[in-house]
């Protein structure tokens, strides 16, 4: 299509302005420019948020520009022109290339503005080596191309803005979530410990032993999970700040995670666990907060998965990894939630009665991060869920 064909300017719109991915529709804006202009290199500039210096967004080298030794700075001075002008301008060589392998020598340069709501958000420029020189109808088509190339930019800047006004919504509705949550979770075992306690000091009653002990153990419970929960919500506040303090050492993780499992077997005789390690590498870790990721595996599948049977297996994936599967065949996860659940607060919303804070995945998260491992779940309704834990082993 030559540049004079009056259906270019639809073809650069259609191709470009219907495409979501906006670096997909600066492919197809080539292309089709291409078609109908000759150029060595293409590269846009976007300024930044003052308007200020200038960073390339994106480049591309075509035909003789491929040999230029730097795809972009070739337009580099002419960008700066333009933003300092916020005109169109054209650049010529000195003197003309008389050799043809001097052709890279001789920059034929165009930089045009690109504006987006009146304001100047940064600069395309084409360069042509060895000519021939751009003509008007180059300089009309090419303006054509920096308009939708504008809209492009804004169209990826408002995407922008809305993402990350939907993850501030999120957190902020988290957060109150959170408060609902914790208020409640709170108050519950308070409720216990101060009604039993009151009990037991009523002048106007004698307990007997059994009853005595009964309330007094129900006040030691809930002391105990009031403990639980204002430790992980501290803890998460640390972790959060980045101020926990890790103490690495060698350590096996087939070993921790056998430990892990008499003491759950202790307190949970009737639970089936099945353990196969096909690995005992030696991995880098931080005993007790490892230690503090399976308590949280064990103690969620026993709350969400409950009757099931609990299948721990550590591989060896490569000779600089191992992975532990941690899985149950409970309820599973909808797929819906399943991005969301290692997020601080988060909690699937259809398990009544089951309480929690959603802080226990967030927890396991940040500590497998600070390991420079990788934890993740995979979950089919009905068919369980498996959480796996990537740690480096060198
Ligand atoms: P909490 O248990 O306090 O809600 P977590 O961060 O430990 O918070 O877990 C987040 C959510 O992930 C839980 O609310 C639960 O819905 C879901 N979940 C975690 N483990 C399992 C599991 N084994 N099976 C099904 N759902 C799970």
């Amino acid at each position: 299509m030559k540049y004079t064909d009056p259906s270019i300017g639809y073809s650069l719109w259609q191709n470009t302005v219907q495409e979501e991915d906006w670096k997909v529709a600066l492919d197809f804006l080539i292309a089709t420019l291409r078609d109908a202009l000759i150029f060595d290199n293409f590269a846009i500039y976007i300024t930044d948020k003052s308007g200020g210096t200038s960073e390339i967004a994106y480049a591309r080298a075509i035909g003789r520009g491929k040999k230029a030794e730097a795809d972009a700075s070739w337009g580099e001075e002419i960008a700066n022109k333009v933003i300092y002008n916020e005109e169109i301008t054209l650049e010529v060589p000195k003197k003309s290339a008389t050799n043809i392998t001097d052709r890279v020598k001789e920059p034929y340069l165009i930089g045009l503005p690109l504006i987006a709501s009146g304001k100047l958000i940064g600069v395309l420029t084409l360069v042509r080596f060895g000519g021939p020189e751009y003509k008007p109808g180059h300089i009309d088509l090419a303006t054509l191309a920096a308009a939708v190339i504008a809209y492009i930019f804004e169209k990826r800047a408002l995407q922008e803005s809305i993402a990350e006004l939907e993850a501030a919504q999120r957190q902020m509705r988290l957060q109150d979530d959170f408060v609902a949550t914790i208020s409640h979770e709170l108050r519950t075992p308070l409720g216990f410990i101060k009604g039993y306690s009151t009990t037991l000091l009523r002048e106007d009653t004698l307990w007997d032993e059994d009853t005595r002990r009964e309330f007094l153990t129900i006040i030691d419970e809930e002391t105990d999970h009031l403990t639980e929960l204002i430790d992980n919500i501290l803890e998460s506040a640390r972790l959060e700040s980045g101020t926990v303090e890790m103490s690495f050492q060698p350590l096996r993780l087939d070993a921790l995670i056998r430990d892990m499992i008499t003491r759950v077997r202790a307190r949970y005789p009737n639970l089936e666990v099945i353990f196969r390690s096909e690995s005992s590498k030696i991995i880098q870790g931080d005993n007790t907060r490892l230690a503090q990721v399976f308590e949280n595996l064990f103690s969620n599948a026993l709350k969400y998965a409950p009757q099931s049977r609990i299948e721990i297996t550590i591989k060896a994936i490569n000779s600089s990894s191992i992975q532990v599967v941690f899985a149950d065949n409970g309820d599973g996860i909808p797929a819906e939630h399943l991005p969301y659940i290692f997020d601080r607060f988060y909690r699937v919303p259809d398990h009544p009665g089951k309480t929690g804070t959603g802080l226990g995945l967030f927890i396991c998260k940040r500590i497998i991060d600070v390991h420079h491992g990788k934890i993740w779940a995979e979950s089919k309704k009905q068919k369980g869920t498996q959480f796996i834990i990537e740690l480096p082993t060198q």
